[in-house]
């Protein structure tokens, strides 16, 4: 009973508009009725098709994060949670969520893909001496000019494309703004927009921000191949560009050169951009990484980003960057100017130097990360998972149903509680929940022994239902 009422407060307050009296009684209800609470993009109508997601919520963790903090006397009348329209459906995120639960319950934190381990020393000794030789006032709105230069040294090494570092690249508050900057600076309301799900959560938000209007193809198990005849006939008179992920985010795949051909003469023939988020481009363990930018006729019409985060274990400096021909970096630098202006100085110096890495830099990178995955998946298939192959990223993606549990959201409830490792249900990253139902991302992104001490732990608690 309290579960269908505080569902029907989440209907309510996601779907409708209401007088400021009236959201403030419902905030009161919901934070009366729910403890635990794992909010997820579930409070939309989206979910009425995804009725045991709804029941499993009731039960789950906390809500505290977006209502209770600020006063813990409940007696004391609060403001009601206000957001504009553009954002209402959306909810704390999926990795903030996780990372609070893991601290909560002293999980192991497979969930939201950061390392545990720290960045090279010598690009951290570079951010400490740009610190001390006074490189501290705004940069530049587009970059710092040496980082601008070695983007585009690295930009012509890994594809072999010339790009102007002054015209054609902007450097940005990590990929999430770089996407942002790109959205916000050449999609118009009602422009459509492809998004291939599973999806990086960022890309919906941002898109309902400019007021696009999202179609989405779904990537399928085992190999989430690209269902071409589904795009094909996504496409229509309004679509304005396609957003696509390679490596991908959460699968792992990555696209191969067939399926980007494709995409390719599609975009040409009927006049839509690429907008390419390649942040784990040097992650790329079973086949070699292709930049949509590098295909023919596809410089002009692709926005490539990319960022030092992953590339470098510092994903907390939020250095990232967009690189399009100027006629589109014309609109993202619009956005830019006003999004954050500029980045930070001294991170955008040390950028530099991680940048001009010698290539074993790169090669040791990858193959730590490939023992990495070694453990993570192997022991995941010795625990009983079905995993699927994940040839790029630091993630994994499982089936769990050999578990027996409902969902996603039941499974990762269950890990986290019963058995100490945190996961990332997948059903946030789709239009419709019931598509990622069955699917778990792990990170790999830890040391050895975190991620075999997780494998430790899910082999003696987890039990095949
Ligand atoms: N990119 C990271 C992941 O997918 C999370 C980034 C974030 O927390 N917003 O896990």
């Amino acid at each position: 009973m309290q579960s269908q009422c505080t569902w029907t407060c989440c209907q309510m307050l996601g779907c409708l508009s209401f007088k400021p009296s009236t959201l403030f009684a419902f905030s009161k209800h919901l934070r009366s009725t729910s403890s635990d609470r794992l909010w997820t993009r579930g409070c939309s109508l989206r979910v009425a098709n995804y009725p045991s997601f709804m029941a499993t919520l009731s039960t789950v963790s906390t809500e505290k994060d977006a209502v209770s903090s600020q006063n813990d006397s409940a007696q004391k009348p609060q403001p009601p949670l206000q957001v504009a329209k553009r954002l209402e459906k959306f909810k704390t995120t999926i990795f903030t969520q996780m990372s609070s639960l893991a601290i909560k319950h002293g999980a192991i934190n497979l969930g939201q893909g950061f390392p545990n381990f720290d960045g090279p020393e010598f690009v951290k000794e570079a951010a400490i001496q740009a610190i001390k030789d006074g490189k501290n006032q705004y940069a530049r709105g587009y970059g710092v000019p040496e980082l601008n230069s070695t983007i585009a040294s690295r930009f012509k090494k890994d594809t072999g494309l010339v790009v102007d570092p002054e015209k054609e690249i902007t450097v940005t508050s990590g990929c999430t703004e770089a996407i942002a900057a790109t959205i916000l600076g050449l999609i118009n309301p009602g422009d459509e927009v492809i998004l291939f799900a599973p999806f990086y959560d960022s890309y919906e938000a941002t898109l309902s921000m400019a007021g696009a209007k999202i179609r989405c193809i779904t990537l399928r198990p085992p190999d989430f191949a690209v269902p071409i005849n589904e795009l094909k006939s996504a496409i229509t008179e309004n679509t304005r560009a396609i957003l696509l992920n390679t490596p991908h985010n959460p699968t792992g795949k990555m696209f191969t050169r067939e399926e980007l051909n494709t995409i390719a003469s599609l975009c040409i023939e009927n006049d839509v951009l690429v907008f390419a988020d390649e942040v784990y481009d040097k992650l790329a363990f079973e086949m070699e990484h292709i930049s949509m930018a590098s295909l023919p006729g596809m410089y002009e019409r692709t926005v490539t980003m990319n960022s030092l985060g992953k590339t470098f274990s510092l994903t907390g400096w939020k250095i990232g960057w967009a690189i399009a021909p100027p006629h589109l970096t014309w609109g993202l630098r619009q956005a830019h100017a006003f999004l954050t202006f500029a980045t930070s100085t001294p991170m955008q110096w040390a950028a530099a130097t991680a940048l001009n890495a010698p290539d074993s830099y790169y090669i040791e990178l990858k193959r730590d990360y490939m023992a990495k995955k070694e453990i993570l998946v192997e022991g995941l298939k010795a625990v009983g998972f079905k995993v699927f192959p994940s040839s790029g990223t630091y993630f994994v993606v499982v089936d769990h149903t050999p578990f027996g549990l409902d969902n996603d959201i039941a499974f990762c409830e269950y890990l986290i509680k019963e058995v100490g490792v945190v996961a990332i249900p997948t059903s946030v990253f789709y239009l419709n929940p019931e598509e990622g139902k069955n699917l778990i991302r792990f990170t790999f992104c830890k040391d050895e022994e975190t991620l075999r001490t997780a494998v430790e732990r899910m082999k003696e608690k987890l039990r095949r239902g």
